[in-house]
């Protein structure tokens, strides 16, 4: 019966990682999935997680292998929560944590109650988003339609059309999916005046936000303004909302797989019965999720000096992928490259939409040996002090042709 199996392409992430582990030339460079680099082009273990693991590893007695339950590990939830939404008022705003496989599985397990729950007509993605967001909403069988976000001429957010169609197109009960800080892929967020916009439009058109938030931290170093959009709309005081969340990135446990699914209901009826629906559903998934990385995790939200000192491996990690832009801007500006560049230094948060065709990035990847997303999208976490001159010229060169 496989043999009539559809052929389905490779992740383009993962093809692209191919593609550069096959190319043997000494100055290749990868600028494709989001994962931070240190300027060395390695990996980077936080020193904070480095000292969670100690302690976690201390502590460790002999029920450390025993299942969670199925709603994750509880102090780690908690944790995340408050780390999400700040200080709320518990009697007015109802929230249901799950603790999920990384902000991959809370999108999953978000799609799959919300479609169940709500039966939208729609979802609403961005244009562009992240990749596997349209998969995911194409697994739970939901039509996954798009809202215009980024201005290809002017390389901005093209705020006006994206709310015209979400006025003119979602229907009530439809799904927005939001990205809530440093946008993947275009690096461009709404200004605050503009999320206050794009609430009114889901209060209005009775949409359903679902927020993707797995860059907290990213966007501008500080936690608490990167969680602003989320807390806008739960602090509105209107709207019941979910949210998909990642310490993928800010705390660098990609493999761990730690994260969680929130989500904001109107009142504590709704928000046992919607954990009932999610346990079961989380239950039928994955059963319970892995241990070890939420008690790093947990370790660091909950241990003021480790809090601390996370804080700075996050202002480390984001001020090293600022000064990159500048430096990429700069080796453009210095070579003459034809175009603006100004966006590589506006843009926030992990990737910059460099705004380069599918052919001048081919070009780029034949002539230069500069791995690039067919998108123009790259993660600036990819360049250092070494290559951005490298990557800079290849640029150049690829737009002259
Ligand atoms: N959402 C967005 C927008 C992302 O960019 C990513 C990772 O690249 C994720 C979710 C999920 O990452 P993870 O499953 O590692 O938490």
């Amino acid at each position: 019966p496989f043999s009539n199996l559809s052929v389905i392409p490779l992740d383009p992430h993962y093809a692209l990682k191919e593609l550069f582990n096959a190319d043997h030339d000494p100055k290749k460079v990868i600028l494709g999935s989001g994962v931070y680099r240190d300027d060395n082009s390695k990996p980077w273990v936080l020193p904070s997680v480095k000292k969670a693991e100690e302690l976690v590893d201390q502590a460790q007695d002999s029920a450390r292998y025993e299942y969670l339950p199925i709603t994750g590990y509880a102090p780690f939830y908690n944790a995340a929560r408050d780390l999400l939404f700040g200080p709320f008022d518990e009697k007015a705003v109802h929230v249901v944590s799950l603790h999920t496989i990384s902000g991959t599985g809370a999108n999953h397990l978000g799609a799959r109650f919300l479609s169940d729950a709500l039966r939208p007509s729609s979802v609403w993605l961005s244009d562009p988003s992240w990749v596997n967001h349209a998969n995911i909403w194409g697994l739970v069988g939901v039509t996954v339609k798009l809202y215009p976000y980024w201005n290809r001429e002017k390389r901005v957010l093209d705020f006006e059309k994206m709310i015209e169609k979400l006025e003119t197109e979602a229907a009530t009960g439809d799904v927005i999916v939001l990205h809530a800080c440093a946008h993947n892929p275009t690096g461009v967020d709404p200004t605050k005046e503009q999320w206050k916009r794009i609430a009114e439009v889901c209060e209005k058109r009775a949409l359903f936000p679902f927020f993707d938030c797995a860059y907290q931290g990213f966007a501008t170093g500080d936690l608490d303004e990167d969680a602003w959009a989320v807390r806008h709309f739960v602090e509105r005081g209107t709207l019941e909302i979910a949210v998909a969340q990642s310490f993928s990135k800010n705390m660098g446990l990609y493999g761990e797989r730690v994260g969680a699914f929130h989500l904001v209901t109107a009142s504590p009826d709704s928000a046992a019965k919607a954990k009932g629906h999610l346990t079961r559903l989380q239950r039928g998934q994955i059963s319970q999720p892995p241990t070890r990385g939420s008690k790093l995790a947990t370790t660091i939200l909950t241990n003021p000096r480790l809090f601390q000192e996370w804080l700075a491996d996050l202002r480390e990690m984001s001020s090293r992928i600022k000064n990159m832009r500048k430096a990429l801007y700069e080796e453009l500006l210095s070579l003459g490259t034809p175009g603006t560049w100004d966006h590589i230094v506006s843009q926030i948060g992990m990737f910059s939409y460099t705004g380069l065709s599918p052919e001048q990035v081919a070009t780029v990847q034949t002539d230069n040996h500069v791995y690039i997303l067919k998108s123009g999208r790259i993660s600036v976490a990819g360049l250092n002090t070494k290559n951005v001159k490298h990557v800079a010229e290849g640029i150049d060169a690829a737009v002259r042709k």
